[in-house]
């Protein structure tokens, strides 16, 4: 079969593949109908992180089923569903309660199209391995389109747990978002005006994110980072710059809560940890636990109050995505 293989920076390949099977009971065999990029893959491409070539790209996509092992009880072939970019088994003791971003069964980190927690393949291949499907893949509700949903596995859950549970705990609070990532920011803000926050303010951003933040309902704040704003009950760093961060955490009111999508790749980054620490604000960072956020995400989708297409910068056909990813650093949508 073809997969797509980042190769280096700036370079990526369709390549011959051997397709994948069915290894035992509960798998499932999906292809992948629309692909997304996510934020780290543009800077993958860009080399702006560390991880060498070659593998598998991409890890967001929704997809259809084409085969199931023994057991596998909620997906049959046909169904359209999302795949959430982390491997999880749904049995262990951190499935269970939700942290399958942790999941103990698998290797740490174990994910599709980056080469971390083992090789499962990438999502711009003709197939892929589902290796516990019941507990990973989730049906698309009706009437979504699998290109607004491509995104789901990942960045748009990623940007629900910044404010959809601190909103449903905090009703109407108004929120900051400092960005730069490239679409978390944008999802971040387009599920906080759906979800009914009083006031969206987004600052920083890439070029085009300005126009794109009042297109998805949030009020932006023009300039760079100021030292702070607000205050607001809740912030999210998008930004992954220091004054971004400074800026999030120093805007975060008492007993506020602040969360971080940004990863540092450096070893130390400073935080205003004193203000922290008078406020008492809670700080969050890690990965997302894109599993069962999926749900909540994609009835959000379904009922109308979030649209992601407006953060998607381009749409690709599947044969051009070479050219299309290296070519251009943003927000993709791939499908066929
Ligand atoms: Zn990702
Ligand atoms: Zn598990």
């Amino acid at each position: 079969m073809r997969e797509l293989n980042f190769v280096e920076p700036g370079r990526l390949e369709w390549r011959e593949a051997e397709e994948p099977r069915l290894q035992g009971t509960g798998e499932a065999i999906v292809r992948p109908l629309s692909v997304a990029t996510c934020d780290l893959d543009t800077m993958v491409i860009a080399g702006r992180v560390p991880y060498e070539g070659p593998f598998a790209f991409g890890h967001e996509c929704v997809a259809e089923v084409v085969d199931v092992g023994d057991g596998v009880g909620t997906v049959a072939p046909g169904r359209v569903v999302s795949v959430p970019f982390q491997i999880s088994c749904g049995g262990c003791h951190a499935c269970l309660e939700g942290r399958t971003g942790n999941c103990t069964e698998t290797p740490r980190m174990a994910m599709y199209g980056l080469p971390l927690g083992g090789s499962w393949g990438g999502f711009l291949s003709d197939l892929v391995r589902v290796p516990y499907a019941d507990a990973m893949l989730v049906p698309l509700p009706e009437g979504v389109d699998p290109a607004a949903a491509a995104s789901v596995s990942d960045n748009v859950v990623d940007a629900w747990r910044t404010v959809g549970p601190q909103l449903a705990e905090q009703p109407g609070a108004p929120v900051l978002i400092c960005a730069g990532s490239g679409s978390i920011d944008l999802y971040a803000a387009a599920i906080a005006a759906g979800l009914g926050s009083e006031r969206v303010d987004f600052v920083g951003g890439r070029q085009d994110a300005p126009q794109l933040a009042r297109k998805v309902g949030a009020n932006v704040l023009e300039g760079g980072f100021p030292e702070r704003l607000g205050p607001y009950p809740i912030t999210v760093d998008a930004s992954a710059t220091h004054e971004g961060l400074a800026c999030a955490l120093r805007s975060t009111a008492p007993d506020g809560v602040c969360t971080s999508v940004g990863i540092y790749f450096e070893p130390e980054t400073p935080l205003p940890l004193l203000e922290m620490y008078t406020k008492g604000i809670t700080f969050r960072t890690g990965r997302v636990h894109a599993r069962p956020a999926i749900p909540a995400v994609l009835d959000l989708i379904a009922s109308g109050k979030l649209d992601p297409t407006p953060v998607t910068r381009r749409a690709v056909e599947w044969d051009d995505a070479p050219a299309a990813l290296a070519e251009h650093l943003e927000k993709l949508v791939i499908g066929r």
